[in-house]
């Protein structure tokens, strides 16, 4: 990849509620994108077909905190976003480098609580989006319900760009509203075959009305469509796809897609509609909206791709394949391996021992790598997440992320002497790696304790410990120090945002409420612990 492809990449992450399919969704992209599928092509040697049972047996797991596929001739880096309210954070700090997003919802169960909370993150860094509403071969699969609850509780610029063919067990195919063709994934196939055929005839009508009902809406964000439709002309494929890019681009205009990952159904028109709709890194540009400081403090203009290297580091990580890396989301120049970078706020020099694109099953090792690419590298010593690397005679920092406090702790001890000797290292390494984790001894009881986001974020700092970093531990119980984190509907909370925001007093315990925009909860604080608090202070978050 060259700087002058930069408008050939989608830098991308797959955000949902947990359970919607995301894992599913992902793997089945990287599936499709690993083979040169077309659309319209048949495999059918037994030797892909095994291939392809194998694969789906085995599942391909997002290893890696980016992962790079192509599709047709484009590429297509995912960012990792997990799911689970405990991760909020690393959430945000995914939607800071990224350029577009696809949201992963349950035909079922339509908006649930977690996507509204990465919905509003999405926001907050106006991530251009698409919907991709899954599992509509599920019982009670209802697509039109789920498009008007993404208008309703999420974003009223959404319209839906396919309609299924089929309902649950029947769900076979989508019909793409902008061609205007109906397209079916044979179940027999794996969805390695397409077929491309005209809209059934008793779905004529409704297709074309919810056609003009999406060119209508789309109308209001593109003059060119507006002149023609006003003119009774007939736009073409092209005239609405420029109009369709434009307004997801610039317009937070939501296209909604629909699908079923788990049976390899509506995954390549997904990914025709991310290279389609999605911005390229330089479609995105100065709307990424981080403040670009110098050392000095003042502010200062964004560098042109082909400027001076800058990046943001956005995580470190160890790496099954290539061990201690960090990946960094290259926003001007380019890096080179052997080269030397700097950081303005460690004030340090970083050397580049290795540069990696990461893929789902290997690891390409590159010699340089241009501004808009993500990539993992081996080297840097004193980097830490949300950090910028640039170049040392013209330093800038892009804004630093915040990381809020944490909100539950475990004690834990080592099982031998030789594991209280790893343990530390082992710590101080885990805490490089995620800035929302953090360890300290209890004053009191001499205690170490391991501090975190959540319950399960502290549990699998715990599984790590042991298993990657082979430290024998014991394990206390969870306990809410001081502070403790709530989480329910947004909507509910929003509610008692309003009444409760401010000081409240229950007798003789004062409790600090503050909205938290980072999740959707509550965050307060309280000189008690959790289980002391008033009933009814609880029932009213429940
Ligand atoms: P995640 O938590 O969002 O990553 O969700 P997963 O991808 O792990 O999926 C959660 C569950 O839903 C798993 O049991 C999947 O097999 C199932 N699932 C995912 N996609 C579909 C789908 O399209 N249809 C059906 N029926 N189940 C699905």
């Amino acid at each position: 990849m060259s700087s002058n492809q930069i408008d050939k990449i989608r830098n991308i992450g797959i955000m949902a509620h947990i359970d919607a399919g995301k894992t599913t969704t992902t793997e089945r992209i990287l599936y499709y994108t690993g083979k040169s599928h077309k659309i319209g092509e048949v495999h059918n040697g037994t030797a892909t077909m095994d291939w392809m049972i194998q694969e789906q047996e085995r599942g391909i797991t997002i290893t890696s905190a980016a992962t790079t596929c192509r599709w047709n001739n484009q590429v297509i880096n995912i960012i990792d976003t997990p799911g689970h309210v405990d991760f909020t954070i690393e959430v945000e700090r995914s939607l800071r480098v990224l350029d577009g997003a696809v949201g992963v919802f349950d035909a079922v169960s339509g908006v649930e609580p977690q996507s509204e909370t990465v919905w509003a993150q999405a926001d907050k860094y106006k991530v251009p989006r698409l919907a991709f509403v899954n599992k509509m071969d599920r019982m009670g699969a209802d697509f039109d319900n789920c498009v008007n609850e993404i208008r309703e509780k999420l974003d009223k610029k959404a319209a839906a760009i396919q309609r299924p063919i089929g309902s649950e067990e029947s769900f076979n195919g989508i019909v793409d509203l902008i061609e205007m063709k109906a397209i079916y994934f044979p179940a027999e196939s794996l969805g390695s075959k397409i077929d491309i055929k005209d809209i059934p005839e008793d779905l004529v009508d409704e297709c074309q009305m919810y056609r003009d009902e999406l060119l209508d809406n789309l109308s209001e964000y593109d003059e060119t469509l507006t002149d023609l439709i006003l003119n009774d002309e007939k736009p073409t494929v092209a005239n609405i796809k420029a109009a369709l890019r434009k307004a997801v681009i610039k317009d937070n205009f939501i296209a909604v897609l629909c699908g079923s990952a788990f049976k390899n159904k509506g995954i390549q028109p997904l990914l025709d509609a991310v290279v389609d709709y999605l911005p390229s890194p330089t479609d995105r540009g100065e709307l990424h909206g981080h403040s670009i400081k110098n050392p000095e403090n003042t502010e200062v203009r964004r560098p042109e791709v082909d400027e001076m290297f800058s990046g943001i580091a956005f995580k470190i990580a160890t790496d099954p394949f290539v061990g201690s890396v960090t990946f960094v989301r290259i926003y001007s120049g380019k890096l080179e391996s052997g080269q030397t970078v700097y950081n303005p706020i460690k004030k340090k020099r970083e050397r580049i021992n290795k540069i990696f694109q990461m893929h789902a099953d290997k690891r390409t090792e590159l010699q340089e790598a241009f501004a808009g690419d993500i990539v993992a590298v081996a080297g840097f010593k004193d980097t830490t997440t949300g950090e910028t690397l640039c170049t040392e005679n013209k330093p800038i920092i892009y804004d630093l992320m915040e990381f809020p406090e944490t909100v539950i702790s475990v004690a834990i001890e080592a099982k031998t002497a030789a594991d209280e000797k790893k343990l530390l290292t082992s710590l101080e390494q885990l805490k490089n790696e995620d800035p929302s984790f953090t360890f300290k001894n209890n004053q009191e009881t001499g205690q170490l304790l391991i501090l975190g986001m959540g319950e399960l974020h502290l549990e699998i700092i715990a599984d790590r410990l042991q298993r990657e970093f082979n430290v024998g531990i014991r394990v206390g119980k969870p306990q809410v120090s001081y502070r403790e984190s709530i989480s329910g509907s947004a909507t509910e909370n929003n509610i008692f945002h309003k009444e409760l925001a401010g000081k409240v007093q229950f007798g003789d315990v004062t409790i600090k409420v503050e909205p938290a925009d980072y999740q959707a909860g509550v965050q307060f604080e309280s000189s008690v612990p959790t289980k002391q608090l008033p009933q009814n202070f609880i029932d009213a978050i429940k």
